[in-house]
């Protein structure tokens, strides 16, 4: 195959594709797996040839340290389909960087180039199908590494797997999500892994969360694990504050997300004219914006929703309701960061890659 003349990989082909047997309107995210995986693995201090296979479980011995000591990163990344039929990816060596940054963190060994980035091409051009035209249509990319080295002694394992695996995904509507301010349980600490996507930060989010979805709100913003003062995060996206006509988020660090909608987003805002301010925004500053009327809007930022608005929040047991605008800036820098994803605009960042 002339696309990987720099990766050497074995292919093992599917018998037939399950696509046929797809529902591509009614998806939930996450659930359906297209026909291939990729997988390499870490053995002997070395990485071995990868391949790609048919999609299908696989065997780990039980003292496998994954299960023991969650020793497993992960990226999420999408492909687009333009009008062409061609397949895009959008700043896929920031996701690779990442990847590899959390594997330091993680005690686990970096990834090479050419199985990250030619490794996906490759399954995305034999995947092509899986990936449907149309605004809103995108086939979800879950790169991930766990440790499958067997022994429960506590320390890193020796042999590791790196596998891609793919899921078509119509982009989601959330509904009117109001947010829990987080006064007592912490996403991340200074020192700890909340910068790497660890599998371990979304677990320790899921019971916190489940208590606030009991209270009526989808989602927690979290705050700094010292003072409960500052805002961090919301659920698993970056968070951005309008007040007035400046947009403000917290700056990267040992305890917020490097997001790649983040800083995408920033500098669209700057290229467009909007003001934006990389600092902390206290907890105070929200309920302040939200009596004298400044605070306009507040949204989180990913990969998954690409943007999703915040309509209201609850600290200290009050709850404070955004107003309603009609030129919301959220939705705006939406458009505009979806239309390059798909081809529809002018990239002029150079951040898509075609397949
Ligand atoms: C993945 C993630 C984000 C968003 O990053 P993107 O690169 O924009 O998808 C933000 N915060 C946390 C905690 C994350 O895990």
């Amino acid at each position: 195959m002339s696309l990987n003349s720099t990766l050497d990989i074995d292919i093992v082909r599917a018998n037939s594709s399950k696509i046929n047997t797809v529902d591509f309107e009614n998806l939930t995210f996450g659930n359906v797996f297209t026909d291939y995986m990729l997988v390499c693995d870490f053995k002997e201090g070395t990485w071995q040839k990868p391949s790609i296979k048919p999609y299908e479980p696989f065997l780990i011995d039980p003292s496998a340290k994954v299960f023991h000591y969650g020793q497993a990163i992960f990226e999420g990344m999408k492909a687009y389909k333009d009008e062409n039929d061609d397949v895009w990816l959008f700043r896929p060596e920031e996701n690779f960087y990442r990847f590899n940054k959390s594997a330091v963190r993680m005690a686990m060994p970096e990834v090479p180039e050419n199985v990250f980035i030619e490794g996906l091409k490759t399954i995305l051009t034999m995947e092509k199908e899986w990936v449907k035209k149309g605004l809103g249509n995108t086939l979800y990319i879950r790169p991930f590494m766990i440790a499958i080295g067997s022994g429960v002694i506590a320390q890193p394992s020796s042999q590791y797997r790196f596998m891609i695996i793919l899921s078509p995904a119509r982009s989601y509507y959330s509904g009117e999500v109001k947010v829990l301010i987080a006064e007592h349980y912490s996403r991340a600490a200074n020192g700890g892994i909340g910068a790497a996507k660890a599998a371990g930060n979304y677990s320790a989010q899921f019971y916190p969360t489940k208590l606030a979805n009991d209270q009526g709100f989808q989602q927690i913003i979290w705050t700094d694990d010292a003072t409960h003062t500052k805002l961090e995060e919301a659920g698993t996206m970056n968070v951005f504050f309008r007040i007035n006509d400046t947009l403000y988020t917290a700056p990267t660090s040992e305890r917020i997300l490097d997001g790649i909608t983040r800083k995408s987003l920033i500098d669209i805002a700057k290229r467009d004219g909007i003001k934006v301010e990389e600092r902390s925004v206290l907890v105070s500053e929200l309920i302040e914006g939200i009596k004298d009327g400044s605070l306009k809007e507040i949204f989180g930022a990913g990969t998954a929703a690409v943007v999703n608005p915040i309509i209201g929040f609850s600290y200290q047991d009050t709850y404070y309701e955004l107003p309603k605008i009609e030129d919301s800036i959220a939705l705006q820098l939406k458009e505009k960061l979806t239309k390059i994803q798909y081809k529809l605009a002018e990239d002029t960042f150079g951040w898509t890659v075609k397949i």
